[in-house]
């Protein structure tokens, strides 16, 4: 038999961006705050739901070995599982763009007003 997980979400970090939802459609849901909860708090181990937590944006989910307590995800240094940096997803940047921010739309040919 397999691992088996101890899935959680810190729902005091977790923004509702539902990406772990749809890495992970079968081990997390959002509820009606768009929060996220494990579908399961203990489940067999899953690829998926790890590369949910490994995508998470501000990482707010945590799995433990069921058996031992043992952390799997976030990665410790003594941790079994974890995967080399190179097959990670890329975390997402939230910030705002500065283009976003100050762009202006104007029809084409339209100047803008000069004052005085
Ligand atoms: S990916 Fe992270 S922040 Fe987004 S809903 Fe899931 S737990 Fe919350």
């Amino acid at each position: 038999m397999g691992d088996r997980w101890r899935i959680e979400v810190d729902r005091g970090v977790c923004i509702g961006s539902g990406m772990c939802v749809s890495t992970a459609p079968g081990g997390f849901r959002l509820d009606g705050a768009r929060q996220s909860h494990p579908v399961e708090t203990e489940a067999d181990a899953s690829e998926a739901v790890l590369a949910a937590a490994e995508g998470c944006p501000v990482e707010a989910i945590a799995i433990r070995l069921s058996e031992t307590g043992e952390q799997v995800f976030p990665p410790t240094s003594s941790s079994a599982g974890r995967r080399p940096p190179e097959q990670r997803p890329p975390r997402l940047d939230l910030r705002p763009s500065p283009r976003t921010a100050i762009s202006v739309w104007r029809p084409r040919g339209c100047a803008p007003r000069s004052s005085g």
